[in-house]
């Protein structure tokens, strides 16, 4: 996520802080210091609203931190690589690398977080309990926990991209035996429920006068609506691609440049005759590097003349290749994380071709194109050529 911060490391897992939580934490603080404590508990000193309301934000992201860590050490254990958690203005949200493999692990991975949220919530009931009338600070950020946490379990809501509607998905994937049917139903059931959330503001910011909920309702509504829309097209990509190698999409001639001419002569020969965007580079028939269009601009154009492509190319050790027989939903988070458009395909040390972000576009428009929008395997029957 973009303006993140990392703040630590458990469990082998990063923490990243996105800078709208920061705001987050000021509000928070401001209306538990002002608004909730005195409300509930009055007669402490101003000082003591502070570090009570300070103390309570704090704990409150211990929790949030809690329920992501309990969904990535599940998905961690079911073989899905973790990366980093990420908490911002929402709450948190963890980086899992790959979409869970059956509707049982999605399952486990999806109840889990609000599981843990319910849990840490009763617990804190349950303690706030004997001191109940004492009106002390520890009463009070024992009931604002148990209050929180068991809101978190609104997460339970069935509709994506909250939990519960991961939940829901694996149950529709279950017995549907269709993971993209499951994401459809799950999808749509996200977005009624994120158009009752800003209806639900709008309520309340023009009929109530409840200006602040109103407001942070309908912001809610807005990101569970977008994040419901993408959530479903990642997972229609993964179901497209799903069983595709990159030896099927990649291009088996890519375009290949010798590393000793120069950058003019590759420009002159190569680029503008071939219309090229990029070319491997090989010394005799081995690769050695990747010269984009992106390499060529960054140098002044006076030492086009001069400069060998071996001195501006991309060298082979920062490349990041692949091999034919891997899948494109393996490969896709490598382009993404990196922000590469091509990568070169290796078998055996040998040069097999050169998969780029085009190719995957292109192949994905000829199976729309065909119709054949379904899952590969059933494509391949339908339309033996097809692929
Ligand atoms: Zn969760």
């Amino acid at each position: 996520m973009p303006g993140s911060f990392r703040i630590g490391k458990v469990a082998g897992i990063d923490i990243d802080i996105n800078v709208s939580w920061i705001i987050i934490l000021v509000l928070l603080t401001v209306s538990l210091a002002i608004g909730w404590f005195p409300q509930l508990y009055p007669g402490w000193s101003a000082a003591n609203y502070w570090v009570t309301g300070f103390i309570a934000f704090l704990l409150l992201f211990v929790s949030v931190l809690l329920h992501e860590l309990a969904h990535s050490l599940v998905a961690r254990r079911r073989g899905l690589p973790v990366k980093s958690i990420t908490l911002f203005v929402f709450g948190g949200v963890s980086d899992i690398e790959r979409e869970p493999t059956s509707p049982g692990v999605e399952f486990q991975m999806a109840i889990v977080g609000p599981l843990t949220s319910l849990l840490i919530g009763v617990v804190c009931f349950l303690l706030q309990l004997p001191l109940r009338g004492s009106n002390s600070p520890l009463e009070g950020i024992l009931y604002y926990l148990a209050v929180t946490n068991l809101l978190l379990g609104v997460n339970l809501l069935p509709g994506l991209p909250l939990d519960g509607g991961r939940v829901l998905r694996s149950i529709v994937w279950k017995i549907t035996g269709s993971m993209r049917q499951a994401t459809r139903v799950a999808t749509i059931a996200g977005q009624i429920i994120a158009y009752l959330f800003i209806l639900l503001g709008v309520w309340l910011f023009f009929f109530t006068g409840d200006l602040l909920d109103g407001l942070w309702l309908g912001f809610i509504g807005w990101f569970l609506l977008s994040a419901a829309q993408s959530a479903n097209s990642q997972a229609m990509l993964t179901s497209m691609l799903k069983g595709v190698t990159v030896g099927e999409v990649m291009n088996p001639k890519p375009a290949t440049v010798p590393a000793d001419i120069t950058l003019q002569q590759l420009v002159d020969a190569y680029f503008l005759p071939g219309a090229l965007r990029y070319a491997l580079v090989m010394q005799g028939d081995k690769l050695v590097g990747l010269i984009t269009l992106s390499e060529v601009r960054h140098m002044p154009r006076e030492r086009w003349a001069h400069l060998p492509v071996i001195q501006a190319m991309i060298p082979l050790s920062r490349l990041h290749v692949v091999a034919p027989q891997q899948s494109l939903n393996d490969v896709l988070p490598l382009m993404n994380d990196h922000d590469v458009n091509q990568l070169p395909v290796v078998q055996d040390g040998t040069l097999v071709g050169i998969l780029s972000r085009d190719a995957i576009i292109r192949y994905l428009e000829v199976r729309r194109g065909l119709g054949v929008d379904t899952p590969k395997r059933d494509a391949q029957q339908r339309f033996p050529n097809a692929a």
